[in-house]
């Protein structure tokens, strides 16, 4: 059996101890069955456990090793697409659970790390940095926006408050969210996973399902062992393949990539982020990057569409960096990785049952850390006779991205082309 390692990432090389799990074999019978161990799968695998189910977590690699054990560790809370859409697409009562819950992720995050003791650099604050007037007057609204639906701690900053936040020249302003922040995420998945264990809850690791026979008692079979369950959650996301047919053709892999710097000592990361705010950009193909808790500058952006691994991850993501900080042009990269989330063409979440005991919610396409502790809460809800809230999820409309299969990947790739030919123009 293939053993699957964590990628060689800054995350994985400054891992809290971690413990191998079995290799599932054999027949094991449990309420919930949940396939991958990302923050999706462990955040529903937590709720479900605190309210008493039997739960197995499937792993095909090993604990976050997927997007949950790899991203850039921002807290940013909303979706992908924010209320004002959402409001144009679906009726206001719809509108207004999804408004309620958009700032509901980081707070399970910050229970989480303070219930079960997690240890992963928790810091608050995150900055949404506008790069001109238009970036500005979107935010503006957004702030508006989120204030309608009771999120009322976010600040704007001018042109001289971001200059105190984040040491860049290219930013007119921002928007400060204290409910955001940042997080070492492979040690949050960890420390998700030892606290499902406490609670009784087994994760088998290196353990893909293989095939799910449904019916009124579902089994999803493994290389070497098969698992009974009254439910599953289905948290493969963008690592899934095709073992669910109906998920694929309206969500796509999409790669993005992150850069580490080696260590660049108290005064100049002090100086780059005085606060220890994390930053994303207010592009489409957004940059994004925060400091580590051994002072090291983690910075992300790009995206490869269809996930393909980029052959020299440095040289795509290096120049975006200097731009921002030309002042670390002398600063060695230690570490550079990619990772998959999932997209969806309205982006999203895409969430939902097949028949009456298979959930999935997959598809955050690149904001995820707080929507997929949420998705956990709100799985866990519907499981337990309450779908409300789940229900508002499941009944956004979703497409296929037109070309399907085959064809989707360039056609989503023109897209960005194009988003991204805006965001050098500034429109
Ligand atoms: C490089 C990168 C940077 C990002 N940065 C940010 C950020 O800063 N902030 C933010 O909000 N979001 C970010 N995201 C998005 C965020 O990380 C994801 O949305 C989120 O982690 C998805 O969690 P998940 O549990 O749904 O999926 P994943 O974490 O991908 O977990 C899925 C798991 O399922 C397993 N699996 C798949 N198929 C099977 C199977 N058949 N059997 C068993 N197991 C299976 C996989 O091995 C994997 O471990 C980033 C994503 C990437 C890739």
């Amino acid at each position: 059996m293939a053993n699957t390692p964590y990628p060689q990432s800054y995350y994985a090389a400054s891992a809290n101890a971690v413990t191998p799990r079995p290799v599932l074999q054999g027949e094991v019978e449990t309420d919930v069955c949940v396939i991958g161990a990302g923050y999706t799968g462990l955040s529903s695998a937590l709720f479900l456990l605190e309210h008493g189910f039997r739960v197995t977590v499937l792993e095909a690699a090993k604990v976050g090793f997927g997007a949950s054990g790899r991203n850039g560790g921002q807290i940013v809370n909303s979706y992908s697409r924010d209320i004002d859409v959402i409001e144009r697409s679906v009726g206001p009562k719809q509108a207004q659970l999804l408004g309620q819950m958009a700032f509901e992720g980081g707070k399970i995050i910050r229970e989480r790390v303070a219930k079960y003791q997690i240890q992963c650099d928790l810091k608050d604050g995150g900055v949404f940095a506008a790069l001109n007037s238009k970036h500005m007057a979107h935010l503006e609204s957004q702030k508006r926006l989120w204030e309608r639906y009771g999120h009322t701690q976010l600040e704007l900053l001018d042109e001289r408050r971001i200059r105190e936040v984040v040491a860049c020249e290219n930013y007119v302003g921002g928007l400060l969210d204290m409910s955001g922040g940042h997080i070492h995420p492979l040690n949050l998945a960890l420390g998700e996973a030892a606290a499902v264990e406490s609670l009784g809850g087994t994760i088998y690791e290196q353990s893909a399902a293989v095939r799910i026979e449904r019916g009124a008692s579902p089994v999803v079979h493994t290389a070497e062992g098969k698992v009974r369950a009254k439910f599953i959650i289905v948290a493969g996301n963008a690592y899934l393949g095709n073992l669910v047919p109906e998920l694929a053709a309206k969500s796509m892999p999409c790669g993005t990539q992150v850069i580490t710097t080696a260590p660049l000592g108290d005064d100049l990361a002090n100086s780059l982020l005085p606060q220890d705010y994390c930053v994303e950009d207010c592009n489409y193909l957004l940059d994004y990057y925060r400091l580590t808790s051994d002072k090291r500058l983690i910075f992300g952006g790009g995206v490869v569409y269809g996930a393909r691994d980029p052959a020299n991850i440095e040289a795509i993501i290096h120049p975006k960096m200097l731009k921002a900080f030309p002042q670390l042009k002398d600063v060695k990269i230690d570490y550079a990785w990619t990772g998959n989330f999932l997209l969806t063409l309205s982006r999203l979440p895409q969430v939902g049952r097949l028949g009456d005991n298979i959930y999935y919610s997959q598809g955050c396409s690149g904001h995820g850390v707080t929507y997929t502790h949420l998705a956990g809460k709100v799985l866990a809800e519907a499981l337990r006779g309450q779908a409300e809230r789940f229900d508002a999820f499941a009944d956004l409309p979703h497409y296929p991205f037109p070309g399907g299969q085959l064809l989707r990947t360039p056609f989503a790739a023109m897209g960005a082309w194009y988003y991204g030919l805006r965001d050098k123009l500034g429109f």
